[in-house]
């Protein structure tokens, strides 16, 4: 029987995040308090994932869904001084623990945190997006996507956390009962993901799973 809760080993785990380098003041306040507050905000080899696609892939304009106190926004923001980010909440508790966060910061002209359901405020969005980061709802991925494809970008990227759930997706011994939706319908995002002939999907076994999904079409460096 597995008896394992987290994807990575402990060891691999703390090696990895010691060669981490320090954060700044802010997001350490800011684990400290998601810490205490049982916020699940992103693991770091996580953050240091998406922050090295943002660098690698020139990402200016970002679209997440489930800011939380606004860690993650914050990360991607460290990522690319000139990126822009709109992200979604639709707790309004956590929403002003974002707003005021970045606004410690001063970074409300570039972080606009936006409180709603995220089906409903994707729908009545018309933007378009370099990097669209799923982090909110994890039962909802696919209700999501048919409005992310819609505003990225041919080339961009949609990054989505918590995919393999603590190993839940992967293996029916770990699935515990109230979670049995949720891991369906990941089940259901990562296969329609895979198959989807308009992107190439790749998941990894990275904090407790991310997918990261390309758009075709976008143009090469070459021809940019
Ligand atoms: N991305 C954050 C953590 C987000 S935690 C970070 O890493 O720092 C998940 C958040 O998603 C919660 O704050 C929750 O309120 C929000 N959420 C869940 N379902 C949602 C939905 N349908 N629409 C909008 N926000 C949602
Ligand atoms: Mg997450």
């Amino acid at each position: 029987v597995v008896i394992l809760s987290k994807i990575v080993y402990d060891y691999i785990e703390k090696y990895v995040r010691s060669l981490l380098n320090e954060r700044g003041d802010c997001l350490r306040r800011m684990e400290k308090y998601a810490e205490e507050n049982h916020i699940p905000i992103i693991q770091p080899e996580v953050a240091n994932f998406l922050s090295f696609i943002i660098q690698t892939k020139g990402v200016k304009n970002i679209l997440e869904v489930g800011t939380a106190i606004g860690y993650s926004a914050m990360v991607m923001k460290n990522a690319a001084a000139d990126c822009r980010i709109v992200t979604i909440d639709r707790d309004p508790g956590m929403v002003e623990k974002a707003r005021e966060n970045i606004k410690s910061e001063g970074l409300e002209k570039d972080i606009k945190v936006v409180c709603g359901d995220a089906v409903e405020v994707l729908s009545s969005m018309e933007d378009n997006f370099d990097l669209i980061f799923l982090d909110g709802a994890k039962g909802q991925y696919l209700e999501f996507f048919p409005h992310c494809h819609r505003m990225l970008k041919n080339g961009g990227l949609i990054f989505a956390d918590n995919v393999l759930f603590r190993g839940m997706v992967a293996n029916n011994e770990l699935l515990i009962r109230r979670k049995i939706t949720i891991v369906k319908r990941m089940r259901k995002y990562l296969e329609f993901m895979s198959k989807n002939s308009d992107y190439v999907t790749t998941v990894l076994p990275l904090g407790d799973g991310v997918a990261v999904s390309l758009k075709k079409g976008g143009r090469s460096y070459e021809e940019a």
